[in-house]
């Protein structure tokens, strides 16, 4: 893989026309050790949130031992990067077929149930396989309520009353048996956690046995942009979050049993930014060579203001505008559809042109595992970066984290 001190000069030496993804590994390492080093317990990787090898195999050699996996693809993925690696089978609803290639081929001990059905699943391949229950933890999902930029509680969770009943089940065939939830992704409000605890608390006081462990899931929320026009409070920081929910875990007694995280995006955002190229520039909307169907569909979903950093092309030597005028651009995807319109726009400054390139950072979460090859548009170029984003040269136009304080204070365009 081609390395750049910084996406600038990736986008001015490769002159690209496809996106790029930055890959930075260092930053990878140093957020995955961050979050081990925060939270209690273990932390089992979501590879659902950036399955790519690259970045599995830079978190094995950050130190990364667990992974949450939920399926044939992910467990294969996992083991094609390390071959002690734990995982941590954790969707509740599976195939047969697909429990039993867990045990089976992947030696999985670990595995989540919402429900009495997969728990009698789970058990014939058990008894076909002659394993000893006891050598198995079954964590038994709960249902949460809560606020998150995606609410994942709707689909999975047992009710709490049905929980205390699939646990009892579980023990009595001779599982371990543990709690689980997992309350949606970009979690902003640190009561969400709590209220999930809360429950979690509920049914362990009426279980008749002591739980083998806590799972909290992910839900950690990553850094992005930040819109000088939104009236919502700024987003907590990742440590103050974490202090409370360490708090929350004490407060509840849950500081006594095994815990386990599984967090997806605040591990591997930071990972990698997006060099796009402004195919074209009309008035103030900017259409670009990448868009929902492909990188950019987490923020559409999530209405995540990303953090996008102006990379002007130095061919270009007029342009109209103020460079120091950061003004909100409307971004349009690269497919044939009307659908492929961001949902947030992109902050830069007022001189951006046709041809200029934007690299849009904090983007190594869902992006490149949500890609499709809808219209003919699969971005699959990689560069190593060097710098962290955050660090990057003084920019012309930096719309995001830090500037944009600066920038709040600019007259409205
Ligand atoms: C998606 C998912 C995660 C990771 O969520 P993040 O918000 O990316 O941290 C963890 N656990 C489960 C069960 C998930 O479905």
């Amino acid at each position: 893989m081609q390395r750049f001190e910084s996406a600038r000069e990736a986008a001015r030496t490769l002159r690209p026309d496809a996106p790029v993804y930055c890959f930075r590994p260092d930053v990878l390492k140093a957020d995955a050790r961050r979050f081990m080093e925060m939270f209690p317990g273990r932390t089992a990787y979501a590879v659902k949130t950036n399955g790519e090898e690259l970045v599995l195999r830079t978190l094995a050699e950050a130190g990364v031992t667990m992974f949450d996996v939920a399926s044939p693809g992910e467990f294969e993925a996992v083991r094609a990067v390390s071959r002690g690696a734990e995982m941590i089978y954790m969707h509740p609803v599976k195939a047969q077929s697909d429990i039993r290639l867990a045990l089976e081929s992947y030696g999985i001990r670990v595995l989540a149930v919402d429900h009495e059905d997969e728990v009698a699943k789970l058990t014939r391949v058990v008894r076909a396989l002659d394993i000893d229950p006891g050598s198995i933890t079954v964590f038994v999902r709960i249902q949460t309520k809560g606020h998150a930029a995606y609410e994942l509680s709707k689909k999975f969770g047992a009710g709490p009353a049905h929980a205390v009943e699939i646990g009892e089940r579980l023990n009595k065939i001779g599982y371990r048996v543990g709690l689980c939830f997992h309350v949606g992704s970009q979690i902003e409000d640190p009561d969400t956690y709590e209220r999930a605890l809360a429950s979690a608390d509920w049914v362990r006081n009426r279980l008749s046995f002591d739980i083998a462990g806590l799972d909290v899931g992910g839900g950690f929320p990553a850094e992005y942009g930040l819109d000088p026009n939104s009236k919502k409070p700024p987003m907590p920081a990742l440590g103050q979050l974490m202090s409370r929910v360490r708090g929350d875990l004490k407060e509840y007694g849950f500081d006594e049993v095994p815990l386990v995280a599984e967090p997806g995006r605040v591990i591997v955002a930071r990972a990698f930014s997006l060099i796009v190229r402004v195919l074209l520039r009309k008035g103030r909307r900017l259409y670009i060579n990448d868009g929902i169907w492909a990188s950019l569909s987490d923020s559409w979903t999530g209405k995540i203001t990303l953090p996008a950093r102006y990379i002007p092309d130095p061919a270009i030597k007029s342009r109209a505008g103020e460079a120091d005028k950061i003004v909100p651009f409307r971004v349009c995807g690269a497919t044939c559809d009307s659908v492929d319109i961001l949902s947030r726009p992109f902050w830069l400054p007022e001189t951006v042109h046709t041809g200029d390139w934007i690299e849009i950072g904090h983007i190594g979460a869902y992006s490149l595992s949500l890609r499709t090859r809808f219209n003919g548009f699969y971005p699959d170029t990689f560069v190593e970066v060097t710098t962290p984003f955050d660090e990057g040269d003084t920019p012309e136009g930096f719309a995001s984290l830090e500037t944009m304080a600066g920038a709040m204070d600019l007259p409205e365009g």
